[in-house]
């Protein structure tokens, strides 16, 4: 029985939810605790600050991160949610250094920020859509994962991104990130003005895989979007002293295809496998290798 129950909390990730509440003192042993750990920094909207506050300190520990672009920000737009206008939000050739020197990973946000669940469905098509060519044709490089505006998605909205040839689609939800969630409906640790350095900290030791929300990072936080660039330096610090490196959430697809196609493999060679050697060869789904949990 008790074998049944570990099998069951190594498949579900369970541990990963249970928070280990005794503060870790931060040694050696700490750093042992994060070997293999993953650390995603998921920036969203392309505020300035993440050019002139984050960006040196992802040169500075060679870190990276996955920048979610609202692509009518790059056009200079001014509508709705982009009211704020030229010389709030980063700029392309500001992107194209960060993907050139930091790797960074660029994820479409949409195109203009609406809420995606109160669209009709030709224009739910375009922003989903129409973002991702643009953002590839612009930066040369695949854009793997799709963020929704708000956090807000439902059914329609989740497969209108699968079809749109995300592989990734990050929320804004609380939960575990690992192989058995919904690839579409990925959690995040949100920092908000008030989360605690030491929280975030605790969140990573308890966590395999750590997705950490930012937008604004600013000296002196004052609104909920914002937090503390001091913090920031300092968590990177911190990691950097463990030997972790953050990296991005298409990093973490791959990670996750390279471990299905592993078993894949293992169970065509030990003969019980459902899949045929030729499965190999076709496009591999991560979704449907794996057992249903809704979350
Ligand atoms: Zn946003």
């Amino acid at each position: 029985m008790l074998s049944v129950v570990i099998l069951f909390i190594i498949l579900t990730g369970e541990l990963d939810e249970q928070p280990v509440l005794m503060p870790v003192p931060e040694h050696d042993e700490a750093t042992e605790q994060l070997i293999g750990h993953r650390v995603v920094l998921s920036i969203d909207d392309g505020h300035r600050s993440v050019y002139e506050k984050v960006y040196p300190l992802l040169k500075k520990y060679n870190m990276t991160a996955t920048l979610a672009i609202i692509v009518n920000s790059l056009f200079n737009d001014n509508a709705g949610y982009l009211r704020r206008g030229r010389g709030y939000y980063i700029n392309y050739e500001e992107i194209k250094e960060m993907v050139d020197s930091c790797n960074v990973e660029i994820a479409s946000h949409s195109l203009s920020h609406p809420w995606l669940t109160r669209l009709d469905s030709a224009r739910l098509w375009q922003e989903v859509y129409r973002s991702r060519l643009i953002l590839e044709s612009l930066f040369g490089i695949p854009v793997l994962t799709f963020v929704y505006p708000y956090g807000a998605m439902d059914a329609r909205v989740r497969r209108f991104v699968e079809r749109a040839g995300y592989r990734l689609g990050r929320a804004v939800r609380p939960g575990a990130v690992n192989l058995w969630v919904d690839p579409y409906r990925l959690p995040v640790f949100e920092l908000r003005q008030g989360t605690g350095l030491e929280a975030v900290k605790n969140h990573i030791r308890n966590h395999k895989i750590s997705s950490i929300l930012l937008h604004r990072v600013v000296e002196k936080p004052a609104v909920f979007t914002e937090w503390s660039v001091d913090d920031l330096a300092a968590l990177l610090a911190w990691l950097d002293r463990c030997g972790l490196k953050t990296v991005t959430l298409s990093e973490i697809y791959y990670e996750w295809r390279q471990q299905v196609i592993n078993r894949i493999i293992l169970e065509w060679r030990d003969g019980r496998g459902v899949f045929s050697p030729e499965s190999l060869l076709q496009d591999i789904h991560i979704d449907a290798t794996r057992a249903f949990q809704p979350r």
